[in-house]
């Protein structure tokens, strides 16, 4: 086959680093509840009446009345400065002292473990990931051929014995974390955990990539302050999915300046800045708005969830299943006992019409196999009571047969 013929045909040229990233396993899941019957909690949606559908369309029009086509133009890589302010000041009334030089609005926070990977990490390099830890982590760091060693997280948090075993043999570069009711588990590190963490990163001079989406999404408990707080080195990701909108996509990472300096390069090759008339109505909405009071409807409505959800399972699940049960964000974690397959569960509840995600995909070196996440903030009443009965008894059904 001459050159030309090989080129376009269906040998492309892929580069390597593709070769070992696989697609979403959770999207992939997605594609099979988007049948209508199907009741999900596999998703990682927030519920969308908890969105401001009319208080933006006012922003809209207000940004585009007032500066339309100054907020239609190109804009800095950094981000509109008053957003950047907002964020800072936020932060400081909840006790981080940030400037908004420490600020660099992203698209999402999923594209600051892009920028991330891209400043930091060099083919070969190690990444320490809590086990099981955010699936979309896992493909982000990915792409930058890294191994990923991963350390139990236990219910304050992350094992530190484990962890500080691991960083005094290996080469650790950085520990990706989600201290906030994390995705998946629901788990929130203590504030003794956070402060050992802050240290053993110090001791050993490893990067905290400390992920929280979910922070302000506490219905329970009394909140605890960032890891950063604790380590001004700290590399901290924030995002608005969670508490505007998810579509709008808007996060922020907030580093210290040597670090800002090369995300903002590596953030420019990449988009040279994010949706800046977006950046505007988020602005614009957050300041002519009750934000605070806003945050609270949504707490008080995932709590009322996830409430029930761990009523129903209380109720439906064998007594052998173990659970988390957080005291925010949007998900639970459930254990069934050893040797049980989530996977061959996930194909008996989709007959079912009923669908979870099956664990072993947030374990970046394998194992999870009896372990599945629930969300519970995209169901309404009837689906959480009427999809953990299913569930319940799909279980009961698989145990007897074990
Ligand atoms: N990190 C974690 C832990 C998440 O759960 C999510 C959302 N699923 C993200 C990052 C990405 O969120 P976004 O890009 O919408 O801010």
């Amino acid at each position: 086959m001459s050159k030309m013929q090989e080129n376009t045909g269906n040998q492309y040229k892929f580069a390597q680093r593709m070769s070992n990233t696989p697609r979403s396993f959770v999207r992939e899941i997605l594609k099979v509840t988007e049948n209508p019957e199907i009741i999900s909690f596999a998703g990682g949606l927030p519920n969308p009446q908890s969105f401001p559908v009319g208080p933006i369309s006012t922003s809209v029009s207000e940004v585009l009345e007032e500066s339309g086509s100054e907020a239609l133009q190109y804009s800095t890589t950094e981000g509109y400065t008053p957003l950047r302010k907002y964020i800072a000041e936020r932060y400081s009334s909840q006790g981080l002292n940030v400037n908004e030089d420490e600020i660099l609005i992203t698209n999402g926070s999923q594209q600051c473990l892009d920028l991330v990977g891209k400043v930091f990490l060099d083919k070969g390099d190690t990444v320490l990931l809590e086990k099981p830890t955010y699936l979309a982590a896992i493909q982000a760091f990915s792409l930058y051929e890294v191994q990923f060693k991963s350390v139990r997280l236990l219910e304050d948090g992350v094992d530190i014995d484990e962890m500080e075993n691991m960083l005094s043999t290996e080469n650790i570069k950085l520990f990706y974390a989600v201290t906030n009711f994390q995705n998946p588990t629901g788990i929130t590190y203590s504030n003794n955990k956070r402060k050992k963490l802050a240290k053993l990163m110090r001791d050993y001079d490893t990067i905290l990539i400390e992920d929280n989406p979910y922070g302000e999404i506490r219905f329970m408990g009394s909140s605890i302050p960032p890891v950063k707080s604790y380590l001004d080195e700290g590399i901290l990701f924030g995002s608005f999915s969670k508490i505007v909108s998810p579509g709008m996509r808007l996060g922020w990472i907030v580093a210290r300046e040597k670090v800002m300096e090369k995300l903002i390069i590596a953030k420019q090759a990449s988009d040279l800045h994010s949706n800046y008339f977006t950046q505007r109505i988020v602005y614009q909405y957050l300041n002519t708005n009750p934000v605070d009071e806003h945050i609270q409807k949504i707490r008080n409505l995932y709590k009322k969830q996830r409430n029930l959800m761990i009523k129903m399972i209380e109720e439906h699940f064998p007594p052998q299943v173990k659970y988390t049960q957080p005291e925010g964000g949007m998900f639970l974690w459930v254990t069934l006992p050893e040797g049980t397959s989530s996977l061959e569960l996930f194909d008996r509840a989709i007959e079912e019409n009923v669908a979870f995600v099956p664990g072993q995909a947030f374990f970046a070196e394998g194992n999870g196999e009896n372990t599945m996440r629930l969300n519970f903030t995209n169901s309404d009443d009837k689906g959480i009571e009427e999809g953990i009965k299913r569930l319940g008894n799909v279980i009961k059904e698989r145990l007897s047969q074990n």
